[in-house]
């Protein structure tokens, strides 16, 4: 789809950013990348890693009825057999005959009711055939038919065939769930828009199981879980879309499928799905290996295999969704008055990767930079912090605004007694959208953070 200048713009300058900033980075970027790998660097993996802690905090460790694990990536052949990735796992794919593209089919404009090639614009393509997206690989020694197994495409598969483990270690009754995070790898045809689709990607997955009859229920249950959890990360509802697959479209097992969209400057895109997959996946594994994957009910003495809501989201696509929803930019004075155009992230402070910057006012006075570093120790063990003493006082809070830091805190005369006892033992705390600053107390700094970085 063609985008109008001012969002190509904006994704640019986020690309950059991301770059210059040290969030992502293009993999094996030495030696010409890698099509749809990404490398988080120091910032980019602290956002990373917050994200993935509060979806296990919400989703797990604030829950009676929702266990975790993690699963290895590669399995026994079998489960891609019985799952049906091996034989349906597929985009239609053409070759364009023209400027030899490879091009995703259902994703390309038509013209005079031809499909067109995104690159060339030429009619000429191929007809459409099934490209399956997973890769494949050989366990062992031998490279043959015997030894092939594949990259898992999604985390889901791991559960469904550690159903029956969990259930009698976890001892849970139904209503209860999975969830899982961890890498999955899809062979994507056209990998494109960042990392938005990569062929390296996370995902964050719950499986919830539940008796047939509550299934619809919990659909929305757990659409509505989802909407809180972007919340409260600071995702607003404005950037959200709701879309209800129409049931013609769904996969042939789904008895509902949500998905969660995020206006992307790209255009509106998929987030997160969330799909009532009735007993599709049980049932197929318990065929395959023919062990029971049933539950069996203490009270009314029944034997079932359990229907799943499943709430999917991609943690890499996540990331972009805080990035862009975060990236700002406006008109801020600078140190001399002037205006000047101020790059902020404005992360919710749960995500921010570094929670607080720590400024002496002046690097070469002693007392300044001992009472910085000693407030770096107090808060050190509680959040993630930045001790910066280089370069203008402005230029280190404009730093720490591209890095989407929340607060910064700066020792001054004041703070170390040198303009009398009023203020001594005070710092101030600059806070990165409204550039408001306020003077508090060191001992009551660290409480004053927590409070408002949870
Ligand atoms: P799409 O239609 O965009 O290919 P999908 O519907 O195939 O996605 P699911 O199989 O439902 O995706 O996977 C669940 C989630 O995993 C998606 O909502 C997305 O957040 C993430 N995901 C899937 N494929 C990719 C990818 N190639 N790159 C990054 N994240 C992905």
């Amino acid at each position: 789809m063609a985008q109008d200048k001012s969002t190509s713009d904006r994704m640019e300058k986020i690309v950059s950013l991301c770059k210059r900033r040290g969030f992502i980075m293009q993999s094996s970027e030495i030696y010409g990348g890698l099509n749809g790998c990404w490398d988080y660097g120091p910032l980019g993996a602290e956002l990373k890693r917050n994200l993935k802690d509060f979806w296990w905090r919400r989703m797990v460790r604030e829950r009676d009825d929702v266990v975790g694990m993690d699963g290895s990536i590669l399995m026994n052949r079998q489960v891609w057999v019985a799952s049906g990735h091996e034989a349906t796992f597929s985009d239609p794919m053409v070759d364009c005959r023209n400027c030899k593209s490879r091009l995703r089919a259902d994703q390309l404009p038509e013209k005079d009711g031809k499909r067109q090639c995104t690159v060339c614009g030429s009619l000429d393509l191929t007809e459409p055939r099934a490209f399956n997206l997973m890769f494949k690989t050989y366990v062992g020694a031998t490279e043959d038919e015997s030894a092939i197994t594949y990259l898992r495409p999604e985390t889901a598969q791991a559960i469904f065939v550690q159903f029956k483990n969990i259930l009698e270690v976890a001892r849970k009754k139904l209503p209860f769930g999975i969830a899982q995070i961890g890498k999955a790898f899809r062979n994507e045809i056209n990998p494109r828009n960042f990392t938005f689709r990569s062929r390296e990607f996370e995902q964050m997955e719950l499986e919830y199981f539940c008796r047939p009859e509550g299934g619809l229920e919990l659909l929305e249950y757990w659409l509505k879980e989802r909407l809180k959890f972007y919340k409260d990360i600071g995702i607003s509802s404005e950037l959200l879309h709701i879309h209800k697959i129409p049931p013609e479209e769904c996969a042939h097992y789904s008895k509902g499928t949500y998905d969660i969209e995020f206006d992307f400057p790209f255009g509106i895109q998929e987030l997160e799905g969330v799909a009532y997959r009735t007993d599709y996946d049980l049932t197929q594994h318990q065929k395959a290996s023919g062990k029971l994957l049933e539950y069996f009910d203490e009270e009314t003495k029944q034997r079932f295999v359990p229907h799943v809501v499943e709430p999917s989201a991609g943690v890499d696509r996540t990331v972009l969704a805080l990035i862009c929803a975060a990236y700002s930019e406006e008109m801020a004075p600078d140190e001399k008055g002037k205006l000047e155009t101020r790059i902020v992230l404005k992360f919710h402070p749960r995500m921010a990767p570094i929670k607080c910057g720590i400024f002496p006012l002046l690097k070469n006075n002693e007392k300044l930079v001992r009472q910085a570093r000693e407030i770096v120790k107090i808060l050190r063990p509680h959040m993630m912090v930045f001790y910066d003493e280089s370069g203008a006082i402005g230029r280190r809070y404009r730093r720490q605004d591209e890095a989407g830091t929340p607060f910064g805190v700066t020792v001054d005369f004041d703070t170390i007694g040198e303009n009398g006892p009023t203020n001594e033992g005070t710092v101030t705390i600059r806070e990165r959208d409204s550039m408001k600053q306020e003077r508090v107390p060191i001992l009551e700094l660290k409480s004053l953070l927590l409070d408002r970085i949870d």
